[in-house]
């Protein structure tokens, strides 16, 4: 390998070098291959620093020639020298990893000049105070980057010189002033560094090139390596490109242009760019730079090459570009193009305008779309600039943002919202019973919990923003005050939560207002063409159901029944049902029951217009829906007199016995329905009187009636016959044909994963309710998991993502898919689903996609970026399938 090819001229390189020539290498290559004035140069690959490296840090005799022979083809090609006095060739030299990486090392410009050079510069430019402006530039940035002198040694000499002149900008300083710094900047070299600067321009570039290769392991690039998961084993390449000034005079100018406006899209060059100045000096914000706008007027020529190289280059690459540029003498060169980081609402529009030009397919377009930032959109933001006191950070539970005064308990809450103030409940943990202070409220803050916590599950519900586990957050009720890192705030203060983030924020920080815009729906569309999976949503109230409906949902894939109990009119009428001593008194708390619920489904299914409607029997254990032990302890003591004090004391009896070592794996679910069968007869009567009224009304419905937590296909046979009995009586042959339902379980316990062949022989349809599915297969619980040892997990990639966001695909994962196939082997018209969090998160939809489900479920907020998400999933897919095919 000895005469491998270690250096490319950027005439003999392209974009699909990469990982030689590096990012930036390959960039400019590309350019200078489709034409674009690109100052020539050449690069270094990443296989030489290889060598570099496996030659104990030392520049190879190969890699020296190499370099000489590509310096002399940009000597022939400049019509100048290396080094020559009269007609300098000068250099810049800059790292250029494979992926773009800010710990690597700085640029240098202008290398090539020294005592000499310097006066043939200023004589060819006929400007000596530019050339030994450049002198002075080179030292300090050689002195800097390769000989380690701090930079603020050669900051302090040049302040110096300016206040000993009275001066305030570089500009103004005279060659004379020039001449004395690059003398001082001598002597800081030879102090700090230990050695003189070096006049050879040969021993200038030598040890520029070693200084790129090491900073490879430079401990910045380490970390920055460690944090983006970027191979040590990469290297870097160097380029080394002939220098253009843009500081050369009035017909010079540096400047960087957006081929669109990357904060809302529209097709215009922005950016920005100043006369007589080089690259940093933009950067430095010394002068205040113009608009590109102005360009046009004061360089026209220049400015309408410009606008035709962004065309090109936007061509080319197929994407908005983000665009260096310099002016010599009224010539205009491309320094680097990239393309330009964007806002989430600008992403959209570029992608549908390019779609609408003809240079991007829908499918280019869709790929394109980052579902997670999303959100920005769909949900109300803040105004960043407006933030000055976070006052702690918890889980980011529900998206979002809100401001209001915080309430610290449901029923201040509640009358404060009649009185129209906005206010942010917070609760150490909120329960059932904080449910309307929670409707009442504009966000909801909680000390403990985690992202299933009550709280947050209402709150997402309901599309309200949340931020739980706020740990560093302490509540004093008596006082009405809270405390958090260290801020104190009143009740009735205003705070501001950032349900995206987890941030909480002092007082009342501008919220900037959901966008759908055109180019959503029009890319929604798209999306729609192309996508198998269906997107339904979770939602357990006409009103969500509604929103779901607006938002694309094609059916509701989880109506969890629980939360239709807790309002507060409905919780004590629950309360009375669950502590019935005998079963009289519990039927007649059903009987108040059913109306309501009946009522509830109507609604939804009227919201659906004979879309499915997935209704899950209830599910959380009973004492979910009782006073905490400790609340109603506190009563006792405090009731005053014997009458109160005995129900208090019947109470705790009660909610004792209810108690459970574990109520995750206790009595819940289809385990309820099974030993307390009047429960579940009320609900499944209530679907199918509300079934009914639809029916009677003209209305199509086509409800999908769930059980929970079924481990065994006994279970299932069991409760299914109960629906079909139920569905006779109150149906009737007739009616119960023209309604259609389904009866079907979530898969949610491994065991009827591993089952599910039994399982389906009476099951209309699976609904992978993942949530618990995850707990049960790893043994966590998520919420302690979440608030306890997780975090540490994450942090020492035990496991490289939350399973609770993203399905884990190589365990959960296996059982769902072996569930797919059993059930589906026994039962061929199987309805699949998911139901768990993971409905919403685009690589869990891409695994529902490659598994074969019908449909992925998330609330209703979730649903835009699930329908693109699967979109993504199908086009992906399908490329997949075509590369492997040929
Ligand atoms: C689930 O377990 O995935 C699920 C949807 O049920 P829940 O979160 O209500 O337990
Ligand atoms: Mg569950």
């Amino acid at each position: 390998m000895g005469n491998a090819k270690l250096v490319y001229a950027f005439t003999e390189g392209h974009a699909g070098m990469k990982a030689l020539l590096g990012g930036k290498g390959a960039n400019l290559a590309e350019m200078t291959r489709a034409g674009l004035p690109v100052p020539p140069g050449f690069t270094i690959t990443t296989e030489a620093y290889h060598t570099f490296f496996r030659a104990g840090y030392r520049v190879p005799a190969e890699l020296q020639r190499q370099v000489q022979e590509a310096l002399r083809g940009l000597e022939v090609e400049k019509g100048q020298r290396f080094g020559e006095p009269l007609s300098p060739l000068l250099v810049s030299v800059r790292s250029g990893s494979v992926t773009s990486m800010p710990g690597m090392m700085d640029t240098i410009l202008n290398l090539g000049l020294n005592d000499e050079t310097v006066r043939g510069l200023a004589s060819l430019s006929g400007n000596e105070p530019f050339a030994y402006d450049c002198y002075r530039r080179l030292i300090q940035m050689f002195g800097n980057v390769v000989l380690g002198v701090e930079s603020i040694q050669f900051e302090r000499l040049l302040h110096r010189l300016k206040a000993g002149l009275g001066i305030e900008l570089d500009r103004d300083v005279p060659a004379d002033g020039w001449r004395r710094l690059i003398e001082d900047y001598k002597q800081c070299v030879l102090r700090f560094a230990n050695r003189e600067f070096p006049q050879n321009v040969q021993e200038q570039l030598a040890l520029a090139i070693e200084a790129v290769f090491k900073s490879w392991n430079n401990q910045r690039a380490q970390i920055y390596r460690q944090l983006n998961r970027i191979p040590d084993d990469q290297g870097t390449a160097v380029n080394v490109q002939s220098m253009v000034f843009g500081n050369r005079g009035d017909n010079c100018g540096t400047g960087v242009v957006f081929t669109r406006n990357p904060s809302d899209g529209e097709s215009i060059l922005y950016g920005e760019y100043l006369i007589n100045a080089q690259g940093e000096d933009v950067v430095a914000g010394v002068r205040t730079p113009q608009s590109i706008g102005a360009l046009r007027d004061e360089m026209p020529e220049v400015y309408k090459q410009l606008k035709s190289v962004c065309e090109k280059l936007e061509r080319h690459y197929k994407d908005m570009q983000d665009i260096e540029f310099t002016v010599e003498n009224g010539k205009l060169y491309i320094l680097q193009t990239r393309n330009g980081k964007r806002t989430a609402q600008a992403a959209l529009k570029l992608a549908a305008d390019f779609v609408a030009e003809g240079v991007i397919s829908r499918e280019e377009a869709l790929m394109r779309i980052e579902v997670s930032h999303l959100d920005q959109l769909l949900h109300r933001g803040l105004d960043e600039s407006a933030i000055r006191d976070v006052l702690a950070v918890g889980l980011p539970a529900s998206p979002g943002a809100a401001t209001g005064m915080v309430a610290l308990d449901a029923d201040t809450a509640a009358a404060w919202r009649k009185e129209g103030k906005p206010v942010i409940l917070v609760r150490s943990e909120t329960t059932p019973e904080d449910i309307h202070g929670v409707l009442a409220s504009e966000g909801v803050l909680t000390a403990r919990g985690g992202m299933t916590s009550h709280a947050a599950v209402v709150a997402r519900g309901m599309g309200k923003p949340c931020v739980c586990g706020c740990e560093s957050l302490s509540i004093d009720e008596e006082q009405r005050k809270l405390s958090a890192g260290g801020g104190a705030i009143s009740e009735g203060d205003w705070i501001t939560l950032d349900g995206a983030s987890g941030r909480v924020i002092r007082g009342c920080i501008p919220l900037k207002e959901a966008q759908v815009t055109e180019e959503l729906l029009r890319i929604l569309q798209w999306a729609d063409d192309i996508r198998a999976l269906q997107v339904y949503a979770n939602a357990d109230n006409p009103d969500d159901a509604l929103t779901a409906r607006r938002f694309g949902a094609e059916g509701i894939g989880l109506c969890r029944t629980e939360h239709m109990f807790f309002a507060p009119s409905r919780l004590p009428v629950m309360q009375r049902m669950i502590l019935a001593d005998t079963g009289q008194e519990r039927q007649a708390a059903l009987d108040e029951l059913l109306p309501m619920q009946r009522d509830d489904f109507e609604g939804i299914f009227r919201a659906m217009e004979g879309r499915p409607v997935t209704i899950r029997l209830l599910d959380p254990p009973l004492h979910e829906f009782l006073p905490k032990l400790e609340e109603l302890h506190a009563k006792f003591e405090a009731a005053d007199n014997d009458i109160e004090r005995s129900q208090y004391s019947r109470l705790i009896r009660k909610v004792k016995s209810l108690h459970e070592i574990n109520p995750m794996l206790g009595h819940r679910g289809c385990r309820l329905g099974i030993v307390h069968p009047e429960i579940y007869d009320m609900q499944i009567e209530a679907i199918f009187k509300a079934a009914l009224r639809c029916l009677e009304a003209g209305i199509r419905v086509s409800p999908d009636i769930m059980i929970p937590l079924v481990s065994d296909a006994n279970e299932l046979k069991l409760l299914r016959e109960r629906v079909d009995e139920i569905a006779e009586q109150v149906l009737g042959d007739e009616k119960r044909k023209e309604c259609g339902y389904k009866v079907g379980t979530m898969i949610e316990v491994p065991r009827a994963a591993l089952t599910a062949g039994k399982i389906a022989a009476y099951a209309d349809f699976f609904s992978f309710g993942t949530n618990d599915l995850t707990q049960m297969t790893f043994g966590y619980s998520r919420d302690d998991a979440e608030g306890k040892f997780l975090p540490n997990y994450l942090e020492q990639k035990l496991l490289p993502r939350n399973p609770f966001e993203v399905l884990d695909g190589e365990g959960v994962g296996q059982l769902i898919e072996l569930a797919m196939m059993n059930g589906r082997a026994r039962k061929p018209g199987l309805k699949t689903g998911i139901c768990g969090e993971h409905g919403g998160d685009k690589e869990s939809i891409a695994f529902c996609h490659r598994a074969g489900l019908h449909y992925v479920s998330c609330s209703p907020y979730r649903i835009p970026m699930a329908r693109i998400a699967a979109a993504q999933a199908q086009i992906e897919h399908s490329q997949n399938i075509e590369f492997s095919a040929g």
